[in-house]
């Protein structure tokens, strides 16, 4: 075989598409969030605004976060030197799954190295765990919840995304004594809109079903403590294991689950993905834990959030661009195109110094190509006007289409 070739064409199918990607190399300014400076691929160095962060409320950079990060490196060092079980537990690790635990009200909670690991890790030894198990997923749910349903290698359903009609007749059809698990999300991170979770918890009491759920875009941003949408609506003692990242609201980095004691004892001791890896450096931990304590009390900060997408909302649609409707802190304009949506975000960049990633298949599906911003409570009404006038001025330069 010509592996060259192999490669090589690899890649040009992605490039016929028009969905190659190419990474913007940044530097951010601490204290200047959301502003940072972009080296060109010429080599030339420039101020750009960054509207697609995860970070959705600038935490990385928040003194209580990187202060505490430096103590504890100066207090015991960089790596954690190894898996939890071989000398990676420390203080840090131990004292973080406790604030997790608390945050959502559950007996006890699990540290992985990232979300992605933590929904990949835990659905998949799900299936180890409980013979003839069967998971039905939701149609949109993340990449790593589907690799991790396909790790579990049981049977599995898909729902019909945020269809409860649909998830009762796949219920329904299953055997009635065989154990069940529902893996969803509460806010959908591509179009903002939030699962159905009360709904479905109902269904999963009438099926003895287990109820899994990716909180990932929630965590730090919605109910009274930050403790997702399930915190929000009353629901954290309907869901049995709840998943979180530590690298999006709460701006460090990894993941966990949080449940029952019993349940992350068995995930703890079955999971390879939890058990053979270096556990997160100790400064990483001592991040998150500050993080996570600090907007326990941030209500002025999750407000400021919302109000600031909600404005960000009305000023695109006054603009007549095409904002696809989110209920959350995410704002989404369609754009429907590969081409034209990788055109649109080089020229923000290029021409404004804005910075947007175009978001094409198979982050989305295709035909509903878009950019995706995510305003924070750093984003002044300045930063959205020049935002909107570049948008209209784009949009109009490249006729992109204007319908929702
Ligand atoms: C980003 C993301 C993850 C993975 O979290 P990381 O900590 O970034 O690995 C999991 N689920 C959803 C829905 C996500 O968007």
């Amino acid at each position: 075989m010509d592996y060259t070739e192999a490669f090589t064409s690899a890649v040009a199918r992605v490039r016929a598409e028009g969905r190659y990607r190419v990474f913007a190399n940044l530097r951010r300014y601490k204290g200047q969030f959301p502003r940072a400076r972009w080296r060109t691929p010429d080599g030339d160095v420039r101020d750009v605004t960054v509207w697609c962060s995860n970070d959705y409320l600038g935490m990385g950079q928040s003194a209580c976060v990187t202060e505490s990060m430096k103590q504890a490196i100066d207090d015991v060092g960089a790596g954690a030197g190894g898996t939890r079980n071989i000398s990676g537990t420390t203080h840090y690790h131990v004292e973080l799954e406790r604030s997790l635990a608390d945050l959502h009200d559950k007996e006890a909670a699990l540290l992985f190295t990232s979300g992605y690991i933590a929904n990949e890790a835990t659905l998949a030894t799900l299936g180890k765990i409980l013979p003839g198990l069967i998971i039905f997923s939701d149609a949109l749910n993340h990449a790593s919840m589907i690799e991790g349903v396909r790790g579990a290698r049981c049977e599995k359903h898909v729902w019909r995304h945020n269809d409860v009609a649909h998830l009762e007749e796949l219920l329904k059809a299953a055997p009635a004594g065989a154990p069940k698990l529902i893996a969803f999300e509460s806010v959908y991170s591509m179009d903002g809109d939030v699962g159905p979770i009360e709904a479905v918890c109902d269904l999963a009491e009438k099926y003895g079903a287990l109820t899994y759920l990716d909180e990932v875009h929630a965590v730090g941003l919605y109910g009274l403590r930050g403790g997702g949408i399930a915190e929000r609506d009353g629901l954290l003692d309907r869901i049995d294991i709840i998943e979180g990242t530590l690298g999006k609201a709460f701006g460090v980095m990894g993941g966990y689950i949080a449940a029952d004691a019993v349940i992350v004892d068995a995930v703890r001791s079955w999971a390879p993905g939890f058990i053979f890896t270096t556990s997160l450096a100790p400064s990483l931990a001592a991040g998150a834990r500050a993080s996570v304590e600090y907007l326990k009390s941030a209500h002025e900060l999750r407000e400021k959030h919302q109000e600031r997408a909600a404005t960000l909302k009305a000023r695109v649609r006054e603009a007549g661009l095409p904002l696809m409707e989110s209920e959350t802190h995410i704002v989404p304009i369609r754009v429907g195109d590969p081409v034209m949506c990788k055109r649109l975000s080089d020229a923000l960049l290029d021409d404004h110094g804005l910075y947007v990633q175009p978001i094409n298949y198979p982050t989305v599906p295709r035909g509903t190509e878009r950019l995706r911003f995510t305003p924070t409570p750093l984003h002044d009404d300045t930063m959205m006007d020049e935002l909107v006038e570049a948008l209209e001025e784009v949009w109009t330069r490249f006729k992109a289409v204007r319908a929702a």
